[in-house]
């Protein structure tokens, strides 16, 4: 077994303790594969391995890898990082779901760039789950508002919250305001019934607290190489 497949297992049978633990099926649980920083080589080594729903947090790395890999057509891309307004077509183009959808003008810049023969994306809103504004995220207080905006974007199809847990908090406390967060967010659309929480050091927590996709990276891929 190749180490890359060793850590691969590792973390699903640590993904089925944790699910046991707290009495939930691991098939409600979507594994997302994040694969920033390393080349697409690995992605091929990650589907060789059965991988099929791969995350990326900048949106070139995201473009550039997705078309590098495009004769792998069975492949989900998860966007994962903050969305600038300016990159909605290329992130449409290239992401199956979006998790950071966080403020108004990026719901109309996304649906704005829907080409007529585009499928209806799938998209997440992020949660701010710190006290600090600048950090991703639509702030706690604003959830019900732009789930309606989100709802009235015919392109756009909301399945649920993201949100990253804050360094200077326990993780549990935080994907709980989270589990809040999202049945808010049900109260608006209510079939938007996942949550993408947990990475590497907090992904038990996080389905503890009701996570349905996980976002893990080096626990996976091994240590991150430096940006090329
Ligand atoms: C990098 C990243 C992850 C994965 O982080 P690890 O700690 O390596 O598991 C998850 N979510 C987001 C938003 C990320 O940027």
């Amino acid at each position: 077994m190749t180490d890359l497949a060793q850590r691969l297992a590792d973390v699903d049978s640590r993904i089925g303790e944790a699910a046991r633990a707290v009495g939930r099926d691991v098939g409600e649980l979507t594994r997302i594969v994040v694969t920033k920083f390393h080349p697409a080589s690995l992605v091929r080594e990650l589907h060789d391995l059965g991988v099929r729903e791969l995350g990326e947090n900048r949106q070139q790395e995201l473009s550039s890898k997705a078309a590098e890999t495009a004769d792998l057509t069975d492949l989900t891309w998860h966007f994962i990082g903050q969305a600038q307004t300016n990159k909605a077509r290329q992130i449409r183009r290239a992401a199956h779901v979006v998790h950071s959808v966080d403020r108004e003008r990026l719901v109309d810049a996304l649906d704005a760039a829907a080409e007529p023969t585009d499928p209806v994306l799938d998209v997440l809103m992020q949660i701010n789950l710190t006290a600090d504004p600048a950090r991703g995220g639509v702030d706690p207080a604003g959830v019900e508002a732009l789930a309606e905006r989100i709802a009235t974007a015919s392109t756009l199809r909301l399945r649920g919250v993201m949100a990253v847990a804050p360094l200077d908090e326990e993780p549990a406390a935080a994907f709980e305001r989270l589990a809040g967060c999202a049945a808010r967010v049900r109260s608006v659309v209510p079939e938007a019934d996942w949550i993408s929480a947990g990475m590497t050091a907090d992904f038990a927590e996080a389905i503890a607290h009701g996570a349905t996709h996980l976002r893990i990276g080096s626990a996976i891929t091994g240590p991150r190489p430096p940006r090329a």
